[in-house]
């Protein structure tokens, strides 16, 4: 047995081994954020399983009150608690097809950075992500969301790519401001 020998017959294997692990690596980091992370841009997936209507929201911080951390200065926190307290209520702020007939439910909203306590986003970039609800009595009626009160409670928000799938099929919507009005379908 060589001591001398032994690191550079290793040698190969360590390469072949370190190969598989920063694959590893770069898949969790990568899938900590799905969506592109546009400034100025959200994605918002709208889901239709029977007659529950499902909006995922999700946002670079930087869309909805131009800042990535926590909030540093008194306007910020005021920018922030309003925002939220907003996002918070889902009635006005998305407007389903009214010929859909859909009742809002529960409200999930994750403000990463915004939250008491949380701690700083490790890339210096941040987002949030909220999950709507609603349950409709006529689900196949749906054609169409109006984010007039998301696009007014976000003035920065230029752009909303969304995906909607349900019962239509699925589709790939972007939405610009001035626009609103998201529909899809015929
Ligand atoms: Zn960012």
């Amino acid at each position: 047995m060589t001591t001398s020998r032994g690191p550079r017959a290793l040698f190969p294997w360590l390469m072949l081994a370190a190969s598989p692990c920063l694959v590893g690596l770069a898949g969790p980091a990568r899938a900590q954020s799905p969506a592109a992370h546009q400034h100025g841009q959200v994605d918002l997936a709208i889901g239709l399983d029977g007659p529950m209507l499902t909006l995922a929201l999700e946002a670079p911080l930087d869309s909805l009150v131009g800042f990535e951390h926590a909030p540093r200065t008194a306007a910020q926190r005021q920018l922030a608690q309003a925002l939220l307290a907003r996002l918070r209520v889902p009635t006005g702020l998305f407007t389903p097809d009214p010929a859909a007939g859909c009742t809002p439910g529960a409200a999930e909203l994750d403000a990463g950075v915004l939250e008491p306590g949380a701690k700083p986003s490790a890339n210096g970039h941040a987002e949030l992500s909220a999950t709507y609800t609603w349950t409709c009595t006529s689900p196949a009626a749906l054609r169409s969301v109006d984010l007039a009160g998301l696009m007014s409670a976000a003035p920065r928000i230029a752009r909303v790519n969304t995906q909607v799938a349900g019962p239509q099929g699925q589709f790939k919507v972007t939405l610009r401001r001035p626009a609103t009005v998201l529909r899809w379908g015929r």
